[in-house]
């Protein structure tokens, strides 16, 4: 389905539909396409109610998203294949002749996400291939667009599935034992969606083939939006971990027990919750209680059991260490003050993941080229594939500026002329990159 430029764009997502439908394709050299993708895109997997996404890996709606890209790679000329993950590629020029720069993203989302987390790296990723076309672009390497399956792990609960498959990063053991909210395993939602799950397994070959992954990605924070610029390369995942504080007091009744006798661990929780607050805010760093269970959680109850997940993020190890031990501290002396038994275990932990600095100083180089402006490097919170991927070949990102930083949500938005001068910045890394 290919709407026309000039037509009223339908109630969706801010942003570009808000904005001139005609600008997107003259400034991206007269190609239409970048306009048409999205509008195409746009209704797959949107909740009616909420207005957000709900395309889970291996749905009827990633399965629509999937048929579209086969489309887009078809319309090129391009070649098309799913490798042994479920993961979609693209290429212009010859997949086995190796040192391919490859570009991408997911088109999957989290449950009522917004419309540009993914799709943005991936329709940008077509309508910069169509820029090069349109420059005449005389490429040395293979190039390559990928969608990866499975990214936010909405699902499963595992994210960057397709990539971490790949990467080796996830066993066929572990891959077999994720189930959906329904018992459905993933080999059986692979099998239903018509995908052979007997394939899935690490892939180094095709790892083997690439030299460089550049994933373009909206900023998922108001970084860009605070130093005024529309393009910005990444230069780190922050470290991040989830930590889960148990606090132990005693079970007695709401209206009988005097406060002088009671030991209730909401009160050292609360307190916690605050302590995270001062942490973070010290250190520069995140961290966020956003999940809690409560024994035996009666309204009239004074709780024997408080137990709170805390998910911390920071720019380096040391900070994250800084924030998550003074928490833990400052939790410890109001658990001994008010006779309550505190135990933390670390769930998880991701350490720091930095880019590839030669790749990231050459597209620094590439960008600036023309301007002499500094394109802005800023680190992230956020997980992506190119994270996983970075540990097995060189990766980089670009983000494009997001108003409100807001993502995982409808209100997630980036301005036309943003996306736009992505296109066009992703154009230039591909062609400085697989031109020399
Ligand atoms: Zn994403």
């Amino acid at each position: 389905m290919t709407q026309h430029r000039g037509e009223p764009s339908g109630n969706g997502p801010a942003g570009l539909e808000a904005s001139s439908p005609a600008a997107a394709p003259a400034a991206a050299g007269g190609h239409p396409s970048f306009h048409e993708m999205w509008r195409d895109l746009l209704p797959i997997g949107r909740h009616p109610e909420s207005r957000g996404y709900r395309r889970f890996a291996w749905t009827g709606a990633d399965l629509d998203c999937r048929a579209w890209f086969k489309d887009q790679a078809e319309a090129r000329g391009l070649t098309y294949e799913v490798d042994r993950n479920g993961n979609q590629w693209a290429w212009l020029g010859d997949p086995a002749a190796g040192d391919a720069v490859v570009t991408g993203s997911h088109l999957d989302s989290v449950p009522d996400g917004g419309a540009f987390d993914g799709p943005l790296g991936v329709v940008s990723s077509f309508a910069a291939l169509d820029e090069l076309r349109s420059r005449g672009a005389d490429l040395a390497r293979p190039l390559a667009i990928v969608n990866f399956g499975d990214e936010e792990g909405a699902r499963f609960g595992l994210a960057c599935v397709g990539s971490r498959l790949t990467a080796g990063q996830l066993t066929l053991d572990n891959a077999h034992k994720l189930t959906d909210g329904d018992g459905v395993s993933l080999p059986r939602a692979m099998e239903a969606a018509g995908y052979d799950p007997d394939t899935i397994g690490a892939d180094p070959e095709r790892l083997d083939r690439i030299g460089a992954f550049v994933e373009l990605h909206v900023e998922q924070g108001r970084a860009l939006d605070l130093s005024g610029d529309r393009v910005g390369i990444a230069s780190a995942i922050w470290p991040h971990g989830r930590w889960r504080f148990d606090f132990r007091g005693e079970a007695n009744h709401a209206g009988t027990t005097r406060l002088v006798d009671r030991r209730d661990p909401m009160l050292t929780y609360a307190e916690t919750v605050l302590a995270a607050r001062r942490e973070a805010e010290l250190a520069g760093a995140v961290a966020t209680f956003g999940k809690i269970a409560v024994e035996p959680n009666g309204v009239n109850a004074i709780p024997s059991l408080v137990r709170g997940w805390l998910d911390s993020r920071a720019e380096d190890q040391t900070s994250l260490d800084t924030v998550v031990g003074g928490i833990e501290k400052a939790a410890r002396g109001y658990a001994d003050a008010h006779g309550i038994e505190l135990d933390v275990v670390r769930e998880s932990f991701t350490p720091v993941v930095e880019f590839d600095h030669a790749l990231r100083d050459e597209l620094g180089r590439i960008l600036g080229k023309d301007t002499d402006l500094t394109v802005p490097v800023l680190g992230t919170g956020a997980g992506h594939d190119a994270g996983i991927l970075s540990g097995r070949i060189p990766t980089a990102m670009l983000f494009v500026r997001n108003p409100t930083g807001v993502s995982h949500s409808p209100a997630e938005s980036a301005a036309e002329d943003d996306c736009v001068a992505g296109v066009l910045a992703l154009a230039d890394v591909l062609e400085g990159l697989a031109s020399r």
